[in-house]
């Protein structure tokens, strides 16, 4: 047997093993199972042989009329009409039997090619409801005797098995097939971290199962944003208060609900105003207890959802839910991989790969890159006279001044214990300085209020600039470095430009 844990079988032998996933092959499997059509020949047949009949035929009601279903007349051309015995078994819901059909007014109510003189009739009961009739003739006379109708009527029962099972048999082909998309929406979902692809994933299985108008909102803090739609026209705002919209009733109850019909109900459905009329399913999407968004499927007809539907749609729901919740996860952590701990900047590693990232945009694009490399300046006085919890709270402090003078573009990062470093895209030298510049102010003027003390500080900035790529990075950095050592050597509280610091050399 294959040793791939996906390839799980039918039976191990060796002609055909046979893939579970292949859809084909379970509906062959259920249709293998189950052959109406042979099982009720086999059964009129019997029956003939039992009773000594010509021919044992079933007669079914569809639309009104009666039409042959099966009979072991070997000619198969027995043409039921709307009068006769037939009729009259299957209007009054009571066997017949007629031994002398000549004689009598009342014909056997179809015709075959042979004669007919003697005629059972039974009917196909559901319960009450009369679903055809099963018929015995014979081209004698008195052929039939009271005996043979009580076994022909045990036939019927088992006649009416078939027929029961036969209508479940599109029911279960049904489920089958929503299992299938089931099967395939969630290999998608359970797949991917990407939240997109997720919810691309969830919206056409969704369609899918119910093909409808469908929104997903997801919550945002007290709002609930829209992330995707499909049908279903919404306003330009997208972040929503569901405050006494069923939404929220749903949201409260953590339970979906279903309005099979829009009409009758008073309050609001969605936070926004839709022309659709007719139903509303909307599941709450939760993860362990913690509600991640909404979906919503609605319909212009009534009682558009079905139970079967409405479980799927609950299943897919917290397939989804749980797919997002992971990609939520996984996002947390690479977010956590490339931060530093204590100042919430980019971490050393993640600096490099980005300046690495950068060069080689630097090499196409040729838009000129500046680097700054900020010192705080006498930071270990911080610590020997505060202690290091204090200085701690000082480099969170520098790092918060740090992210908020730079803009939002640039890649601010803790290089080292006391030392930050930002990568100012598309900034030449003087850009570079005079962002270096404001920095330098701003964190000299800063007051770094911890446990009543006043503090304040100051820091060196190194600044290096590269507008072709003719330099290699760890070149790039040293200039910066170079230039930060001198800013010490002068005496702190200064930027240096490495260019500049050159041509005072
Ligand atoms: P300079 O002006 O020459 O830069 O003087 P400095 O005192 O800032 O430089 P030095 O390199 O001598 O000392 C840096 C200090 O920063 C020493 C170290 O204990 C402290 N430090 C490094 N990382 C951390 C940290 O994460 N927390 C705290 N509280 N202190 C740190
Ligand atoms: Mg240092
Ligand atoms: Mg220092």
């Amino acid at each position: 047997m294959s040793s791939d844990l996906n390839e799980i079988s039918f039976s191990d032998s060796k002609e055909g093993v046979m893939p579970l996933s292949d859809g084909k092959v379970i509906s062959n499997y259920l249709e293998s199972m189950f052959r109406p059509d042979d099982e009720l020949k086999e059964l009129l047949s019997i029956a003939k042989g039992i009773i000594y009949a010509d021919s044992v035929s079933l007669f079914l009601n569809t639309d009104g009329s009666m039409r042959l279903r099966y009979s072991t007349d070997e000619w198969s051309r027995v043409l039921p009409s709307d009068k006769g015995l037939l009729n009259v078994c299957f209007t009054g819901k009571k066997p017949l039997i007629s031994s002398d059909i000549d004689s009598r007014k009342l014909d056997a109510g179809y015709l075959k090619k042979d004669k007919i003189s003697s005629v059972i009739a039974v009917p196909v009961l559901d319960g009450e409801f009369p679903l055809g009739v099963l018929t015995a003739d014979s081209a004698r006379y008195h052929a039939f005797s009271s005996a043979d109708r009580e076994i022909l009527e045990t036939f019927s029962r088992q006649i009416v098995r078939i027929i029961q099972r036969e209508r479940v048999l599109p029911q279960i082909n049904r489920s089958y097939s929503g299992l299938k998309i089931l099967h395939e929406e969630s290999s998608t979902l359970l797949s991917s971290l990407n939240m997109d692809v997720i919810v691309e994933s969830l919206l056409s299985g969704a369609h899918r199962i119910s093909p409808s108008d469908i929104i997903f909102f997801v919550s945002k803090g007290p709002q609930f944003e829209i992330v995707a739609a499909k049908g279903l026209r919404f306003p330009d705002k997208k972040s929503f208060n569901i405050k006494g919209t069923l939404l929220d009733m749903s949201v409260k109850n953590r339970q979906a609900v279903y309005i099979s019909n829009i009409k009758n109900y008073r309050s609001p459905i969605l936070p926004f105003k839709t022309d659709i009329s007719g139903s509303a399913f909307i599941l709450p999407m939760l993860y362990e207890k913690t509600l991640l968004g909404i979906l919503v499927l609605m319909s212009d007809n009534m009682d558009a959802f079905g139970p079967n539907q409405r479980e799927l749609l609950e299943v897919l729901g917290n397939q989804a839910a749980t797919s997002i919740a992971n990609a939520r996860f996984h996002a947390e952590i690479e977010r956590l991989a490339i931060t530093d701990g204590l100042t919430g900047l980019f971490n050393h590693r993640h600096f490099q790969e980005r300046l690495s990232r950068e060069f080689d945009r630097l090499k196409r694009f040729l838009e000129p890159l500046s680097l700054l490399i900020i010192d705080i300046d006498y930071f270990k006085r911080i610590n020997d006279t505060y202690g290091h919890p204090v200085g701690d709270m000082v480099l969170k402090g520098v790092a918060g001044i740090i992210k908020k003078t730079v803009r939002n573009i640039d890649v601010s990062a803790r290089y080292g214990g006391e030392e930050f470093a930002v990568i100012l895209l598309g900034t030449d030298a003087r850009g570079a300085l005079n962002m270096a510049e404001r920095l330098r102010k701003t964190l000299m003027n800063a007051k770094f209020t911890i446990e009543k003390e006043s503090l304040h500080v100051t820091a060196s900035i190194g600044i290096s600039t590269c507008g072709d790529g003719s330099i290699k990075k760890e070149e790039f950095v040293e200039r910066a470095d170079k230039a930060l050592y001198h800013a010490k050597q002068a005496g702190r509280n200064r930027c240096i430009l490495w260019d500049e610091m050159l041509c005072r050399e």
